[in-house]
């Protein structure tokens, strides 16, 4: 799996996040203050979610939500990708959250939408609970608590995969500009995916000048779709 000086070579923001540093125990993330103001999210220092990602997200869940039914999302964070989601008839939207506030937001905002279900944790270990082949689509949007998992989205692709239903859409934060690198394509085929059905959208973004975590004018919305 990806290491993270091979990650920064595929991404120099991931130096920033390297630079801020991470707590040393991933547990230690449950219960750091997640700090919302001016349209952002803060945890542990990091520049966890900021709002100029707003047409991302819908980007986002409208492709997880596309086949309504049972969507899995990964990452509450300010609530932006889940909000577009429920605008879709889905039958259930389950929402797994590391962070015990922002678990919180997640509890007030199953209260207000009754197809969600609020799972908290850190995904390594609620997915384990999450039956094979059972949902139809799932949005992946985590922010690394490790230094060894800069590329986050990396180490969930086969959970991806083995969570599907076959037809189901997988997108996530991709972290890329306007195309999947040739390293990221084949970890999303090493994962179980097949090359025909790895699709990038590019979305166009306002990313402010002092964001630092992204430079660019666009993001790549990733389209996978297990066969
Ligand atoms: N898509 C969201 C933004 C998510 S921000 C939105 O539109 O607002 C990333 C979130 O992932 C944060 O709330 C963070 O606490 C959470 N997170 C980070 N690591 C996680 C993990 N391993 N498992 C579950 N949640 C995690």
């Amino acid at each position: 799996m990806i290491k993270p000086d091979i990650a920064v070579q595929e991404n120099p923001n991931y130096q920033k996040m390297l630079d801020i540093g991470f707590p040393e125990q991933r547990e230690a993330w449950q219960a750091e203050k997640a700090v919302y103001a001016d349209g952002k999210l803060q945890i542990a220092g990091h520049p966890v979610m900021e709002d100029w990602e707003d047409n991302y997200m819908q980007a986002l869940a409208d492709v997880a939500a596309r086949g309504g039914g049972r969507v899995l999302e990964l990452g509450f964070g300010m609530a932006i990708s889940a909000g577009y989601v429920q605008r879709h008839p889905v039958a259930e939207h389950v929402i797994i959250e590391a962070n015990a506030e922002v678990f919180e937001r997640l509890q007030a905002f199953a209260k207000e939408h009754p197809s969600v279900t609020p799972r908290f944790g850190f995904w390594q270990d609620v997915i384990a609970t999450l039956e094979p082949e059972s949902f139809d689509g799932i949005l992946f949007d985590t922010y690394p608590t490790q230094e060894e998992e800069v590329a986050t989205h990396w180490f969930f692709f086969a959970e991806a995969h083995r969570l599907l239903k076959k037809g189901g859409v997988f997108t996530y934060f991709s972290d890329e500009v306007r195309d999947f690198s040739p390293r990221h394509r084949q970890a999303l085929i090493d994962a179980g995916f097949h090359a025909d059905d790895i699709v990038a959208e590019v979305c166009e973004v306002n990313t402010p000048a002092e964001c630092l975590y992204w430079k660019d004018p666009t993001i790549v919305v990733p389209i996978v779709i297990k066969r």
